[in-house]
């Protein structure tokens, strides 16, 4: 048996793809494998809810790209995990797709082929052995709606709420601000309403790498006169320049995690300015008072202080925006991923309260949600608490009492690994290794959970690294266009798509609805459901529909092939569905800086244009012009000042950890500042995060940066 590394090099991934045609894909009736933006469904690829015909999304092209390769060949499995766990996430992707079922027992060093059958029967057992709470489920937004529903309600019929999804490390921030603010966890809007707007903030975020159409939709408002607004420590080329020599209007760049400051001058300057809607703000709100004092005992001093940015630019800001009639707030990770993140997204509200900005058409609240379906995975209940009356329903529908215990999120499963508290764990998609903080932390953790089922289409590091003693499942399934019934998904803007699925392409596969329901039989026989019903599409949709408010139009959706915008979430009218029905201005200290004299530079984690989520497609990032993912980009005077050179090596630390020998890029961030990209910093990042949304802080990691070599 050769080294695997050769091999790989030789093996051109090209060789081994069949033909790629990608507008067969992208006119499929399927929807986007990529962002939530959520194109295609039953308009395909190409066209939009509005009917409107754009182009083709390279990051679409990137996912389905992956799907299409050949099968990885079974001899792969002959090498030794160590071998495997020595390729790089792009490596283990573009070994192929998963077409055999694999095991690793406990003790042994590699993957061997497994049986359908065996697969069920083992994984059944190690459930059933196992105490409930000393499990989790965990998924990603590559999963349907049919699968989320499947697994949730299978989880609590076993007897635990520890149902989470990767949103809780990502967008849970935003779910819990706008909660408090305005009484929804979604997207105030939809795409209609957007494209009527004439004023957008993009706040933390880089739509040009990672929602690729959104840059469509930004570019379109400036060519009806409206203004783009771009809020981001790094000054990114696809927003400055969106096409056409069209860019963003305004472009900020404060301080990597002084979003409150800067979002809270905003408001000071707006209140100053006399620009409120006073009207709507005495008859929909309630807290002006009190925010208004907290802001007036804000100093500017402090503002320009913590933001790096002068009064006098803050308060042109406050100006544009309060020529805006119809103004709409987007905001990315940018946003959530800090010690703060709830209150980040509770000061972007205030900011469209003060102007009567949500609750009217054309204007709102737009949080750019990352994977296609990670919306729809919170909205069928993969998350670790029900809402009250979708328990209810659930609970007096199949006559049984669910678990009442407060389930655990992502990050309080893998802290409960950690003290040796978890005995089994199934993660269907994702990868929960690279896409938790601390990398060497997660995979001692990882390890300790004895027993892992991973559902997946192709390999990653998730796969190979923390696995050097216990056991784990891989299940090969289907991708969403290879579906042998359709599914569906839900988009940012709260719009349902029905994807048809497709021919299969590989002949192992399974779908994961097929997968989770003989789980479910299995592991429950005789129990409250009959999850062998559930193996049809068609059921799981009356279920969710009958559950799961605003979505009866799924119940028979496979026959009208109708899609449409959940019921109840859209807020045209200042109807707020909190206590009180007002919205709720919120008053939150803004935070000193992470850094300090030992680890004096705060660093942003990252993601390229060449990649999606933790999946790596491209080496290159082609906005950045950087050609490796080992890399910090700096101020050109910080360059300078450490005596580093761009292009030259330097060494990263933190807390916790060390990237050593990355390669410098001189780019234009504010002095103090930094990027690398994700998910390979997360060797830098502690598990520190947001008490109230528990989201950890991917960006805002105090770091030291010396050249290479000095580092001890
Ligand atoms: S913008 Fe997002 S949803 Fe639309 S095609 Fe590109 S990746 Fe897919």
């Amino acid at each position: 048996m050769s080294n695997l590394k050769p091999v790989l090099q030789t093996w051109a991934t090209a060789e081994r793809l069949p033909s790629l045609n990608p507008s067969a894909h992208v006119d499929s009736r399927n929807a986007c494998k990529a962002c939530g933006l959520g194109m295609g469904g039953q308009r395909g690829g190409r066209t939009n809810e509005l009917d409107q015909f754009p182009s083709i999304c390279r990051k679409s092209l990137q996912a389905h790209s992956s799907d299409t390769q050949g099968p990885i060949p079974v001899e792969v499995f002959d090498h030794p995990l160590a071998e495997l766990a020595q390729l790089s996430g792009h490596e283990l992707e573009h070994l192929g797709r998963l077409n055999t079922v694999l095991h690793k027992a406990a003790g042994e060093d590699r993957y061997r082929p497994l049986g359908w059958d065996q697969a069920l029967v083992l994984m059944a057992g190690k459930f059933r052995a196992a105490d409930p709470d000393r499990t989790f489920f965990y998924t990603s937004g590559r999963s349907s709606n049919e699968a989320g529903f499947v697994l949730q309600l299978m989880a609590r019929l076993y007897g635990t709420n520890n149902v989470n999804n990767c949103s809780y490390y990502c967008h849970q921030a935003t779910s819990v601000g706008l909660q408090t603010t305005v009484g929804t966890g979604t997207a105030t809007l939809d795409l209609e309403q957007l494209v009527n707007s004439d004023c957008i903030f993009v706040i933390g975020a880089n739509p040009s790498s990672n929602h690729p159409r959104f840059v469509t939709l930004l570019k379109a408002c400036r060519d009806r006169g409206g203004q783009v607004i771009v809020i981001n420590p790094a000054k990114e080329p696809g927003l400055v320049t969106f096409s056409q020599g069209v860019g963003a209007s305004e472009y900020l760049q404060p301080k990597i995690g002084s979003d409150l400051w800067l979002l809270q001058g905003l408001a000071k300057a707006v209140i100053e300015g006399r620009h409120t809607d006073q009207g709507f703000i005495d008859a929909h709100t309630e807290g002006f008072a009190a925010f208004r004092a907290d802001l007036e005992a804000t100093s500017w001093a402090s503002i320009a202080v913590q933001t790096g940015l002068a009064e006098d630019r803050i308060r042109a800001l406050a100006d544009l925006y309060a020529r805006a009639d119809h103004a709409v707030f987007a905001w990315g990770m940018g946003v959530t991923h800090h010690l703060h993140g709830a209150a980040n997204v509770e000061a972007i509200a205030n900011l469209a309260l003060l102007r009567g900005m949500v609750g009217k058409p054309a204007a709102g609240l737009l949080p750019l949600r990352g994977h296609s379906n990670i919306q729809g995975m919170g909205t069928v209940g993969v998350k670790p608490t029900l809402a009250a009356e979708v328990l209810d329903h659930l609970e007096k529908t199949y006559g049984v009492r669910l678990p009442q215990t407060k389930g655990m999120d992502t990050l309080a499963c893998l802290e409960a690994a950690a003290q040796g508290n978890i005995d089994a764990a199934l993660m269907m998609g994702g990868n929960l290794f690279s896409a938790t903080p601390n990398s060497a932390w997660a995979a001692a953790t990882l390890d300790k959970i004895g027993f892992k089922v991973f559902l997946t289409t192709t390999l990653n590091r998730g796969h190979v690294v923390g696995m050097e003693t216990s056991e784990a499942l891989i299940l090969p399934v289907s991708a969403r266009d290879e579906e042998r019934q359709p599914t569906t998904q839900e988009s940012m803007f709260n719009y349902i798509r029905l994807s048809d699925g497709g021919p299969v392409r590989l002949d192992h596969v399974r779908s994961e609805v097929e997968v989770l329901c003989g789980l479910a039989e299995a592991l429950l026989p005789g129990g409250p459901v009959d999850f062998s019903l559930f193996r049809q599409h068609s059921h799981v949709q009356q279920a969710i529909a009958a559950a799961i408010p605003g979505m009866a139009p799924l119940a028979d959706i496979s026959q009208t092939k109708q899609e449409f915008t959940v019921g109840g979430r859209l807020l045209t009218r200042p109807e707020f569905a909190t206590a009180t029905g007002r919205a709720r201005f919120a008053v939150r200290a803004a935070p000193e800086t992470q850094a300090s004299a030992a680890f004096p530079f705060v660093l942003a984690s990252v993601r390229s244009e060449g990649q999606f989520n933790s999946i790596v497609y491209d080496e290159a990032d082609k906005f950045r012009k950087t050609s490796t993912r080992w890399c910090v980009l700096m101020n050109r005077m910080d360059i300078d000042a450490l005596g580093l050179e761009a292009g030259g090596r330097a060494d990263v630390s933190s807390p916790v950890g060390q990237m050593r020998g990355v390669l410098v890029y001189e780019y234009d961030v504010p002095r103090g500042n930094a990027l690398t990209y994700y998910p390979e910093a997360n060797v830098l990042i502690g598990t520190a995060h947001d008490d109230r949304s528990k989201t950890p802080a991917f960006k805002s990691t105090a770091v030291a940066i010396r050249a290479t070599g000095e580092l001890r």
